[in-house]
């Protein structure tokens, strides 16, 4: 006959079981005796330690929150500043035109960049450009006489 192997959760489970019932009728027995006595369940060990955990637990939000206001966190001016950036690219190849974003070091301007689209070099940094036919649209500008103008409308950048 195979020898069936025990179980310790069973047993464990089976354990909790038996002792149910008799932790049960001890916390009636002691609730009755509180209702009797109010002062029984401060002299309750785990009731007062519970209040006292609970307490303690608020006491000490209190003392955190009251520190908050007291001191509130860093002004801007003392964070570490960004050491990176943004770049609005327009992608010079008129066939894709895409503007994206890209994110590199402050002061990059190893442009062109490659464009995600046609895979070209030809991502130019962009400008805004706020011409009343433009309407705030991203262009890359074009170099005209010393100036930026916009390839679009050719409004100064
Ligand atoms: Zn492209
Ligand atoms: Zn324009």
């Amino acid at each position: 006959m195979p020898q069936e192997k025990p179980n310790p959760f069973s047993e464990w489970l089976l354990l909790l079981r038996e002792q149910a019932p008799i932790w049960r009728e001890r916390f009636e027995n002691w609730l009755d005796e509180c209702k009797e006595e109010p002062r029984l369940f401060w002299e309750t060990p785990a009731f007062r330690y519970t209040t006292y955990s609970i307490g303690g637990i608020g006491l000490l939000w209190i003392v955190f929150s009251a520190a908050n206001i007291i001191a509130p966190p860093l002004p801007v001016s003392a964070r570490p500043r960004a050491t990176t950036a943004d770049f609005h690219v327009v992608c010079e190849n008129a066939d894709c035109a895409k503007h994206y974003v890209v994110h590199r070091e402050l002061g990059f301007n190893a442009f062109p960049v490659q464009c995600p689209r046609c895979k070209e070099e030809t991502g130019k940094k962009a400008k805004q450009c706020f011409s009343p036919s433009c309407d705030g649209c991203w262009v890359p500008p074009e170099q005209i006489g010393g100036m930026q103008k916009c390839p679009n409308c050719g409004d100064a950048l």
